[in-house]
């Protein structure tokens, strides 16, 4: 039997709305990268980089340089913002105690097998082993601060938490990057069974091209809203 693989980011796009699943993944429609999204992945590879080995603050700061330098459009504003940011990272990292703990992944795949015909594949940014709890960290640099509640009811982490037995209760954070501000969510999973019907149920709809459009749509909030029509 086929089992398709069906990423995190696609359940998420079709959880948050099955007409962004159909334009993204079926339709395969890119919008051109902003200058914030570039900026977002300049500062997941210094952070990716950093911990794989890390060194000392001035390399973190002269890689994220270099990087930026190599995209030579990014505006001035953009670069600039960096180095502010990457240390307020630093100074979070040391204080919340992750340069103590255990990295178990960094950006590393995991897939879940479910019988009802799919395979779940995500990569989590980071996983931490705190002792105690398993942390499941996500840089999120392209977009505004959501709501607390929005953050709990996070579907990408929960697709993280149920992807493999951590063996240990799992905290998700969500570390937002602002222009001078770093702001840390934290939130706990809830139980397996109840996500994995939810998979179900979504699973369902993208094999049935069940495609609608979200009841309460708003197109200047959707990555794709200028895509979006009929
Ligand atoms: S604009 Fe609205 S309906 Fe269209 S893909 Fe985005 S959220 Fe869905």
């Amino acid at each position: 039997m086929f089992y398709p693989r069906i990423s995190q980011s696609a359940f998420s796009s079709y959880n948050y709305c099955p007409r962004l699943f159909y334009l993204k993944y079926i339709q395969r429609i890119k919008p051109p990268q902003t200058q914030s999204q570039t900026r977002g992945s300049i500062i997941h590879n210094v952070i990716k980089n950093f911990l794989k080995n890390p060194s000392k603050r001035e390399d973190l700061l002269r890689e994220y340089n270099l990087l930026t330098k190599d995209n030579g459009n990014l505006e001035k504003s953009i670069v600039d913002i960096g180095y502010p940011l990457l240390t307020l990272w630093l100074k979070e990292m040391y204080k919340r105690g992750y340069f103590s703990a255990k990295i178990l992944s960094l950006e590393e795949s995991f897939e879940r097998w479910y019988k009802e015909g799919f395979v779940l594949v995500g990569t989590p940014d980071v996983v931490f082993d705190m002792g105690n709890e398993i942390h499941i960290i996500d840089w999120k640099t392209q977009r505004g601060v959501p709501s607390e509640e929005k953050i709990i009811d996070n579907f990408q982490f929960r697709c993280y938490a149920n992807i493999t037995d951590w063996g240990k209760d799992v905290v998700f954070v969500a570390w937002y990057f602002r222009y001078n501000r770093i702001y840390t969510f934290f939130s706990r999973c809830e139980d397996k069974t109840i996500f994995d019907r939810r998979l179900f149920e979504l699973f369902n709809g993208m094999i049935n091209g069940d495609f609608h459009k979200k009841t309460d749509c708003k197109p200047e909030e959707c990555q794709l809203g200028g895509f979006c029509e009929g």
